[in-house]
């Protein structure tokens, strides 16, 4: 429809010193669009997920988020974050030493005021009860699955333009798994695009509109998610 898309990566190549992990990688995410990328281990997805967060610098090529240059801009991780780009790991993210509810307040008072912690807060707990009845316990003796569903509602509440959503699911109990695949088809619906790189192939293309297949760090496939699944099957050797 003309739209610019949200997010563009443009011939984009990348490097860890002597050792190359993406070659002319190009892809667009639309407003809205879940993209799925797949690939066999060490394929190139994560490094894909760290170029769109600005975490490693592409070689060559360019990032653009809504049809601005991160890259001539030499943006640093914050500026992609400030241009509207999330990214969504294990639990990192979380201040183990602050309970649930601080943990909370402080993200939704820096992204949308003192006036939208409450507001936040209930979202956040409509979503994720767990987090409700565990309001009070400090975020690090939280379980893995508990933790990145606290990262979630933070991602949740600040809408950002794009999420990155990198293995979310590893290591979780399947009902967890649902929860999180839940709240981002939540955020989608609500207008944020989401790059999901995910071992659970199947999770993934129920939700995403588009696939691309990584192979050695080139994308050897890239279509609509229905016409993915044979491909997918081939492309990807699901571990156990
Ligand atoms: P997996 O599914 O196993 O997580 P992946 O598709 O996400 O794999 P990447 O993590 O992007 O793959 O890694 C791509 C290649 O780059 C791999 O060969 C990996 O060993 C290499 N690599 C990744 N990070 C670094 C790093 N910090 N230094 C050196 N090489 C790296």
């Amino acid at each position: 429809r003309g739209e610019a898309p949200v997010l563009e990566l443009a011939s984009v190549s990348a490097a860890y010193g002597p050792f190359r992990a993406l070659f002319d990688v190009s892809l667009t995410l639309a407003r809205g669009e879940a993209l799925a990328l797949v690939g066999s281990n060490g394929a190139g997805k994560t490094t894909v997920a760290r170029v769109v967060s600005g975490l490693v610098t592409p070689s060559a090529g360019r990032v653009l988020v809504d049809g601005a240059d991160l890259t001539a801009a030499r943006a640093k991780p914050y500026h992609f974050a400030r241009a509207g780009i999330a990214h969504a790991t294990e639990g990192r993210s979380v201040f183990a030493t602050l309970s649930v509810e601080e943990n909370l307040t402080l993200s939704f008072r820096r992204a949308r005021g003192r006036g939208g912690v409450r507001g936040g807060l209930e979202l956040a707990y409509e979503a994720f009860p767990v987090l409700g009845r565990r309001r009070k316990q400090l975020a690090g003796t939280m379980s893995g699955g508990e933790q990145r569903m606290l990262s979630m509602a933070r991602v949740l509440v600040e809408k950002p333009k794009v999420l990155v959503a990198d293995e979310l699911s590893l290591g979780l109990a399947p009902k967890i798994v649902g929860e999180l695949y839940a709240s981002l088809a939540r955020l989608r619906a609500e207008g944020v695009s989401l790059l999901i790189v995910e071992q659970h192939v199947g999770h993934a293309l129920r939700l995403c509109d588009r696939v691309a297949v990584l192979g050695h760090g080139h994308v050897t496939w890239s279509g609509p998610a229905a016409e993915a699944t044979g491909i997918v099957t081939r492309a990807f050797a699901p571990a156990g």
